[in-house]
């Protein structure tokens, strides 16, 4: 008899398809579909994991869990097959909770990825007036950066909201920082998106109109910040400074920015 409680087909279908096929590890991220030399076949290079193993012995086991439960599509993760044999292989360092946080960060990627198409204003084939090409560039600088931001959101209420007290997040930083880097240099980028959305509202100043420049210039505004650093790396609350504005600050960010894609598209349209 089988012991082991393995997810049903539609259960990894759905796991795979919620990442977009690519792994849910933030350091991989691979793709692990695709044709087969035979037009009827496709390679796959991934597989539904559990977070918690499928049978006794397993890594992570939890016998607390029912059967139903480590079948459940909670208790799955898509990663590429190497992926999935390195968290196996090494339990501690791959814990539980790390895992559910790769998982929600994969699929919160894909989900901004696909609304990023849908959301974006379409580009006109032939020719397309500079007033246009304005709000066209806006949109994408602007969606880039918010994108950045919202992604920098989820990521400290994931790792760092309910854990750290304000000054532990430095020390936390300090201590661990390979586990973090990736994901905060991800989210460094966001200076450099908002320069781009500078330099763009700046060139296209006389398009967008006073309004639209104003709204920005406010959006922009609610990421100002200070910070202290001595400048050799042993204190630095640059990040504990950008997560508290970032959070004190997400809600007006949105509206800001519902108001402006408001306004780009009535002056793209007219
Ligand atoms: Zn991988």
């Amino acid at each position: 008899m089988n012991n082991r409680d393995d997810f049903p087909q539609r259960v990894k279908d759905i796991l795979c398809e919620r990442v977009g096929g690519k792994c849910s590890n933030p350091g991989c991220r691979h793709e692990t579909k695709g044709p087969h030399s035979d037009s009827k076949k496709r390679v796959s290079i991934g597989q539904a994991a559990h977070i918690t193993a499928a049978s006794k012995g397993g890594p992570r086991y939890n016998p607390n869990m029912t059967s139903e439960q480590r079948k459940d599509i909670e208790n799955g993760i898509w990663l590429c097959d190497s992926c999935a044999k390195m968290i196996d292989s090494d339990e501690s360092q791959y814990p539980v909770e790390l895992l559910k946080m790769w998982k929600s960060m994969a699929e919160y990627e894909q989900y901004r990825a696909i609304n990023q198409k849908a959301n974006s204003l379409e580009t006109n084939c032939g020719f397309e007036n500079r007033k246009n090409v304005a709000c066209r560039k806006t949109k994408e600088a602007l969606d880039n950066l918010h994108n950045t931001l919202q992604y920098g959101y989820e990521y400290w209420k994931l790792n760092f909201e309910n854990r750290f007290k304000s000054y532990d997040l430095e020390n936390e930083l300090d201590n661990h920082w390979e586990l973090y880097r990736t994901n905060l240099e991800q989210i460094y980028t966001y200076e450099e998106k908002q320069a781009v959305l500078y330099a763009t509202i700046t060139e296209y100043a006389l398009d967008l109109g006073v309004e639209l420049c104003e709204e920005i210039n406010g959006y922009c505004n609610l990421l100002k910040f200070v910070y202290q650093s001595d400048n050799c790396g042993l204190y630095n609350n640059y990040w504990r400074c950008f997560f508290e504005t970032l959070s004190k600050n997400i809600n007006s960010l949105i509206n800001h920015k519902r108001t402006i894609d408001t306004l780009l598209h009535q002056r793209y349209s007219a």
